[in-house]
């Protein structure tokens, strides 16, 4: 029997136009350093229909990319909005980047215009004479923008425009916005989003199964536009017609704090170093951060110290999440199952989280078989659905695929009730002496010292047994502990073979583009001789 289902595709025009008629008095604020920029939705939709209207004079069609080089702010949203409802595509530029790395990405994507923050003009100039495809900057803000040679402003793009953009109808897998993973080995690779998986993977968002977004929350969105679209927080926003709170590059924990005070969100995400920042600076100052319902918290292994830090000081839970700009991001959400409270409810929160309908994942052991789903066996996980991308733009290297399946690079184990739990990166495990050490959990344990801040745990070659530990540990101020206390800290807590012999400590991890531990950086330190390392010289048993 055939279906008498509507076919309307699926397009990111349907959100802009449910948010634009249905929560028009929802209201986007910009941080500026000292106060807010408030536009309503109603705002942010007319300047989406006149920045369309304004690239369309520029030349712009469908299919054709379009660069956004910028923090997160009303001006970003807008293009969020107005360059994949016209049928182009949105490019979000990491503004971190190296120039080699931009120069590849703006080139490789083949960005005809860039939407770039005046405060970042410098950084673009650095590259934009080697990509010729670039026809011409807007600049968003006031700033010296010479740099860059001529240019035009956003205002004067928005006034060239009209609003009332007749919003085509278009095909519901082309691509809408693309994204490029950070590339920690060779170029990174970009991520085209379709129309159809941005519009599924924002309604996910807004399921109670994951972080529920509604039109009661007020997001602050932390987490940069650039990376893995804000993890769909704007768009999913957007249609709930939840506010929301953009602090563009006020990211340290002092004005972020601020913001949460002045605006009281109920809802924001970011990596971890973030929250455990923000964390030191409100316990110093005595801040208040009991706005929030819930924080997301992902990226990267989320410490349960974090977790119960904010539990216990604020009453505000922080919900691991998994994914990758590979997944949209949305892949897993680390809710407790109907009934978990109390210390049980504590061995789901440390999970890395519970696959998300939409996301199918499995384990597929180191002889390339399926692993069972029950909890212990460990292999990489392997995911795929809608929003999981089956293929990198014009690439066609194929290891990271497997019969349809994306590699996602990370080993762990998968449970009856879908609930993974990454025990590391297949890049960053320590092989020692025929077994494995997660740096992940070696990490956790270490932060859980009330005097350690932040501890990073890579793989140094060792002649014995190929691989021991390195832990790399960040004190917090004032403390003074050996690493022999830290040793005697672990026992008990962790396998004794896994206890560290060599130590050092350093002022700072060093973090990535996107604000997680940069544990290349670290190994790379080591093999200069460039760290002090202190060797204790531990008996190595395999107890
Ligand atoms: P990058 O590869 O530059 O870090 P992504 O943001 O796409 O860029 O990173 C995805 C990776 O981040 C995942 O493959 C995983 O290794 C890690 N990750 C994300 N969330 C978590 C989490 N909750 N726990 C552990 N690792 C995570």
């Amino acid at each position: 029997m055939q279906s008498t289902m509507q076919e309307a595709p699926l397009l990111v025009r349907e959100i802009l136009r449910h948010g634009k008629q249905v929560h028009g008095r929802s209201e986007v604020a910009t941080y500026d350093g000292s106060s807010f920029r408030r536009g309503s939705f109603s705002e942010v939709a007319l300047n989406a229909e006149r920045l369309a209207s304004g690239l369309a004079s520029l030349g712009i069609g469908n299919g054709d990319r379009v660069g956004t080089f910028c923090f997160n702010h009303q001006e970003h949203l807008e293009a969020y909005l107005a360059i994949p409802s016209m049928g182009a595509v949105l490019h979000t530029l990491n503004v971190r980047l190296f120039p080699e790395q931009l120069r590849y990405v703006i080139d490789h994507a083949g960005d005809r215009v860039i939407i770039c923050d005046a405060t970042l003009a410098p950084a673009l100039s650095r590259v934009l004479d080697e990509c010729p495809s670039v026809e011409q900057v807007v600049v968003v803000g006031e700033g010296d923008t010479s740099c860059l040679g001529a240019t035009m402003s956003y205002e004067e793009l928005l006034e060239r425009g009209e609003p009332r953009y007749d919003w085509p109808v278009l095909d519901e897998r082309q691509a809408a916005g693309m994204c490029y993973t950070s590339g920690t080995t060779g170029n990174p690779k970009g991520v085209a989003y379709s129309h159809r998986s941005t519009y599924l993977h924002s309604l996910a968002s807004t399921s109670t199964a994951t972080i529920g977004i509604s039109s009661s929350d007020r997001a602050l969105v932390v987490v940069p536009q650039f990376h893995a679209n804000a993890w769909g927080l704007p768009y999913a926003a957007w249609l709930a017609g939840a506010d929301l709170i953009m602090p563009r590059q006020f990211l340290q924990a002092e004005p972020l704090v601020r913001i949460i005070e002045a605006e009281r969100p109920t809802v924001a995400a970011a990596v971890p170093t973030i929250w455990n920042e923000v964390l030191r600076y409100a316990q110093a100052h005595g801040s208040d951060l009991s706005s929030f319902r819930t924080i997301v918290c992902g990226g990267a292994a989320v410490p349960e110290s974090l977790m119960r830090a904010f539990d216990e000081l604020y009453g505000v839970p922080v919900i691991q999440a998994w994914g990758m700009t590979e997944t949209s991001p949305l892949g897993a959400v680390a809710v407790p199952p109907r009934g978990a409270t109390g210390e049980e409810a504590w061995t789901y929160r440390r999970k890395t989280g519970r696959v998300v309908f939409g996301v199918e994942a499995r384990v597929v052991d180191i002889q390339g078989n399926v692993a069972a789903r029950d909890g212990s066996t460990i292999g990489e996980f392997e995911v795929r659905g809608p929003w999981v991308t089956g293929s990198y733009f014009a690439d066609t290297s194929t290891d990271r695929f497997h019969d349809g399946w994306l590699r996602t690079g990370d080993v762990g184990t998968l449970d009856a009730l879908g609930y993974l739990d990454i025990t590391d990166r297949t890049k960053d495990v320590i092989k020692t002496g025929g077994e494995w050490i997660s740096s992940v959990e070696l990490e956790n344990a270490l932060m859980a010292h009330p005097d350690v801040f932040e501890a990073a745990v890579v793989a140094v070659p060792d002649a014995r047994w190929d691989e021991r530990p390195l832990a790399c540990v960040v004190l917090n101020e004032g403390a003074d502990i050996s690493p022999s206390e830290l040793e005697g800290f672990l026992e008990g807590r962790v396998a004794r073979f896994w206890v560290p012999d060599r130590w050092s400590f350093i002022d700072e991890v060093p973090k990535t583009s996107v604000g997680k531990f940069d544990k290349k950086v670290l190994r790379a330190r080591y093999a200069e001789g460039n760290l002090d390392v202190v060797s204790t010289d531990r008996p190595q048993d395999r107890s």
